[in-house]
């Protein structure tokens, strides 16, 4: 990895690309690499077995499988979630395939977003900072707490001033960095009780980490100027959700593959990034972009993450997953 290039921090989607290191079952099996990254921002299908490099994709930043999750963060994510610190509401996905590194890398985003913000409340000790912590799961267009799973299944509301809100869900109020990162520490936990219950519950389930963010500032003359803005760390379903037909082309009969919140966020930022912002973009059509509908779009900034096996085997819904991104630019 190497530092410089374009700025990218004016852009409203940011688009990068991972690429994680073959892992030990597929070295295992002998499995090829299939994928190479050009450059900083460039990366190519070269078949192992005899095809010359072919095509080849460009986004804003590409990490090769050496590259950090700080950096990462430093380059696809940091100028977005610190936005939210000035009342810009901001979301931060990872998309992939299950198994392509989109909860490895939302964690290490999540710390370091998290060490970011108190470094910024630290430095500027004339602001009062409010954080609130809430956190959900969308499983089957389903809604769970995830800070309170007890309360099961919530109901999604229409408020006239702030828009879509969740009934009842559970909203903490953070004192320091180590009790968010407790309260962080307990979503996952949780995620992973649905796991054991609900058989491949996170290639099948959306996770939301919302952060709100409410900072005021006393000016001489006594009004108090205040910002109020959200960001939302998103581990979302496995990409293959999202396609309709399997590595082979046969579209499968098995109505419950599709992920309705998946497909619509896929059009929903698809429409966004076709300079379509005052056009009909379909929010309302899955839970999970009614959700998300005041962080995406408008003002909002977003990055999405997009993580990749560099397994030949994986080069279908690889490929499914390059196009998306690149349809997401
Ligand atoms: P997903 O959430 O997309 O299903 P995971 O994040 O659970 O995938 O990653 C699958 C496995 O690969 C995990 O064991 C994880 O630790 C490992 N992994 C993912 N990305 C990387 C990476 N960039 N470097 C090293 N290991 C990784
Ligand atoms: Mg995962």
């Amino acid at each position: 990895c190497t530092p410089g290039g374009p700025k990218v921090r004016e852009e409203k989607i940011l688009v990068t690309v991972r690429m994680r290191p073959l892992n030990r079952k597929e070295q295992a099996m002998y499995d090829l690499i299939a994928w190479d990254c050009l450059d900083d921002y460039k990366i190519v299908f070269k078949n192992p077995n005899f095809e010359r490099p072919t095509t080849s994709y460009t986004f804003d930043k590409v990490f090769n499988p050496l590259c950090s999750t700080q950096k990462v963060y430093e380059e696809g994510a940091k100028d977005v979630a610190l936005s939210a610190l000035t009342g810009i509401n901001a979301t931060i996905f990872a998309y992939g395939q299950t198994g392509s590194g989109k909860t490895f890398t939302m964690r290490g985003i999540s710390e370091n977003a998290v060490n970011d913000i108190y470094e910024h409340i630290k430095s500027n000790p004339e602001r009062d900072f409010v954080l609130k912590i809430s956190a959900l799961e969308i499983y089957n267009e389903t809604v769970v707490d995830l800070l309170n799973r007890e309360s099961g299944s919530l109901r999604l509301l229409d408020d006239p001033e702030k828009g879509t809100i969740v009934e009842k869900l559970t909203e903490e109020v953070v004192k320091d960095s180590q009790h968010l990162r407790h309260l962080i520490g307990i979503c996952e936990a949780q995620r992973q009780v649905g796991e054991t219950s609900l058989n491949d519950n996170s290639s099948r389930s959306h996770q939301i980490i919302r952060l709100t963010i409410e900072s005021s500032l006393r000016e001489s003359s006594g009004r108090v100027k205040s910002f109020l803005a959200s960001l939302n760390l998103v581990d979302l379903a496995g990409s293959e959700r999202a396609s309709q037909t399997n590595a082979d082309g046969i579209r499968l009969k098995e109505g419950s593959h599709i992920n309705r919140s998946l497909l619509t966020l896929t059009t929903v930022i698809r429409k966004l990034s076709g300079g379509k912002r005052s056009g009909h973009i379909p929010y309302r059509d899955s839970k999970l972009t009614r959700i998300l509908q005041h962080s995406l779009g408008g003002n909002a900034r977003t990055a999405i993450i997009c993580t990749m096996s560099p397994a030949l085997s994986h080069v279908e819904q690889t490929k499914n997953t390059l196009s998306f991104a690149t349809s997401a630019k």
